[in-house]
C-alpha cells in the first residue's frame, strides 16, 4: 500500500511526497499501525531501512489528531538517541514531516548555547529529539517538565539500555506519567537486552524484519587480512583506487583517528576526522562537509557508527575491528541504506583475529575473505612506502641500494 493510501492527515501525506517517500519500507508497514493504536512496540530492522520514519510518521500523525494544551516547559513526545550527530539528524527528519502541520520539535544536545533552548521549551513542545546529558540538565533546572509525556521513544534501543545509559532511562521511566507509549527501535538486541526492555513496559508488540542476517543485504562486506604495521598503505591504496568515492573509515580510538589521517596527509591525501574529543562546532563542521561531498574521507570513532544516514557512502572500511560485535553491524550499516547498495572491507590484523571470531559468532556466519597474496600485498606496501619518501630519504635509499645492489627492501612485519 502507498502512504496516499493511509489515513494519514492531508499535510502529512504532502510532505511524505515531498520527501519522496511514495510506499512504507518494511518495518514502516509493520509499526505504523501498532503506534497508531497506542500499543508498546519493539521494533528490530536492518541498518538504512528507515525505521527513523516508521516511528516518526505515526507519532506526528497521532500528535496532529489529538492537540493537546501543554503546561510551561512540558512536552507530549520524547525520542532519546545515543549521540549529537543523531540528534540533530533525527530532529531534521521531524522537521521536514511536520512541516505546515502546527507541530514543533526541538532537538537538545550538549556542546550549544542553553538560553535559546529554554526559550523554545518555555510554551511547551510537541517533540522533543535529546541526548540524555543535556535533557536532565535542563530538567534538573526547571526548564523541562516530564509531566505530560504521552510518548516516549528509544532510537538506537540496546544502546540506550546497555551500562552508559541505563541509569538514566530508568529515571526517566520514573518521571513520566504511567500510561505512556514505550517504544525501542534498533538493528540489534541481545537476549539481555530484551528482557530489560520488555520490562519496562506492558505488552510490547513485537516486530523483527529478516531476523536471520543482522547485515542489511544491501552491503557486500568482507576482510582482509592486513597487519597492524601495513593497514596505512592498504587504506591508501583502497583511495587512490576509488578517488571519487566518499568513504567513512572506523578506527580504535581518537588517537589512532588523527594518526591515521597524518598518515594520509602524507601521501597527500585528505581526509578529515570526527570523534569525542572535538568541540561541537568542528563536529558538525565535519559531518557537513562530508554530507556535502567537500571532504569524502572520514576517520571517525565508534561515536559515528550508530544510527548517521549519510547519502552515497559508497565505502565502509573498519581500519580497527569494532571491540564490540554488534557495532561491526552499526558500522558497515553506515553504506548500502535505502535502495543504495555498499561496499565495506575490514582489516584483520593477527592480533584482532579473536575479534574476528566473536565477530563472527555475533553474525552467525563467517565473514568472506579477501585473498591477498604475498606479492600482491608486499607490492601494496612497497608502492605506497616509496611514494611516501621525501627526495632526503629516496636519496639515502638509493645509497643503501648502491651498497647492497642486491637485496631488494622488504617491510618488516
Ligand atoms: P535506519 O534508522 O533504519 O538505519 P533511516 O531512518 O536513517 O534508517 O533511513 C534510511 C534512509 O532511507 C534515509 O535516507 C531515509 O530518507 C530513507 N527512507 C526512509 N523511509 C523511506 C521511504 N518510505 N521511502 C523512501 N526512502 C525512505
Ligand atoms: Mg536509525
Amino acid at each position: 500500500m502507498k502512504f496516499e493510501g493511509y489515513n494519514f492527515a492531508p499535510t502529512l501525506k504532502r510532505n511524505l511526497e515531498n520527501l519522496g517517500f511514495r510506499k512504507p519500507t518494511d518495518i514502516q508497514y509493520r509499526s505504523i499501525p501498532p503506534i497508531l493504536n497506542g500499543e508498546d512496540v519493539l521494533a528490530i530492522a536492518q541498518t538504512g531501512t528507515g525505521k527513523t520514519a516508521a516511528y516518526a510518521i505515526p507519532v506526528i500523525q497521532l500528535m496532529s489528531a489529538k492537540r493537546d494544551r501543554m503546561e510551561n516547559y512540558g512536552v507530549r513526545c520524547i525520542i532519546m538517541v545515543p549521540t549529537h550527530e543523531l540528534a540533530i539528524q533525527v530532529t531534521e527528519v521531524f522537521e521536514k514531516l511536520i512541516v505546515e502541520m502546527g507541530i514543533n520539535v526541538i532537538g537538545l544536545h550538549g556542546g550549544v548555547e542553553q538560553a535559546p533552548q529554554i526559550k523554545r521549551l518555555k510554551n511547551g513542545m510537541d517533540i522533543l529529539v535529546a541526548t540524555p546529558g543535556r535533557m536532565f540538565d535542563l530538567a534538573s533546572q526547571g526548564f523541562l517538565s516530564f509531566n505530560s509525556v504521552e510518548i516516549l521513544i528509544l532510537d538506537e534501543a540496546d544502546h540506550m539500555l546497555e551500562l552508559g545509559f541505563i541509569t538514566d532511562m530508568q529515571q526517566l521511566i520514573r518521571r513520566i506519567p504511567k500510561g505512556r507509549q514505550t517504544l525501542f527501535f534498533s538493528a540489534t538486541i541481545n537476549e539481555h537486552i530484551k528482557d530489560l526492555a520488555y520490562g519496562l513496559v506492558r505488552h510490547a508488540v513485537r516486530i523483527q524484519i529478516s531476523p536471520k542476517d543482522p547485515v542489511s543485504k544491501n552491503i557486500d562486506h568482507s576482510v582482509a587480512f592486513v597487519e597492524m604495521d601495513d593497514k596505512r598503505f592498504f587504506l591508501e591504496r583502497i583511495i587512490n583506487e576509488h578517488p571519487e568515492s566518499k568513504m567513512l573509515v572506523f578506527v580504535r580510538t581518537k588517537v589512532r583517528a588523527e594518526r591515521v589521517a597524518k598518515a594520509l596527509e602524507r601521501v597527500g591525501l585528505k581526509s578529515q576526522t570526527i570523534h569525542g574529543d572535538k568541540v561541537q562546532d568542528e563536529r558538525s563542521q565535519v559531518m557537513t562537509h562530508f554530507k556535502e561531498g567537500i571532504n569524502k574521507i572520514l576517520i571517525a570513532t565508534d561515536i559515528s557508527s550508530r544510527g548517521i544516514d549519510i547519502p552515497n557512502v559508497e565505502y565502509v572500511v573498519n581500519y580497527d575491528l569494532p571491540e564490540v560485535a554488534e557495532n561491526y553491524v552499526h558500522r558497515v550499516g553506515r553504506t548500502g541504506r535505502g535502495v543504495q547498495r555498499g561496499v565495506a572491507v575490514s582489516f584483520c590484523s593477527t592480533e584482532e583475529k579473536p575479534i574476528l571470531d566473536e565477530i563472527e559468532s555475533f553474525l552467525a556466519k563467517s565473514i568472506a575473505v579477501i585473498g591477498i597474496d604475498k606479492r600482491e600485498y608486499e607490492e601494496t606496501v612497497d608502492i605506497s612506502e616509496a611514494s611516501e619518501h621525501d627526495w632526503k630519504s629516496l636519496i639515502k635509499e638509493s645509497n643503501a641500494q648502491l651498497a647492497m645492489p642486491k637485496k631488494k627492501k622488504k617491510k618488516k612485519k
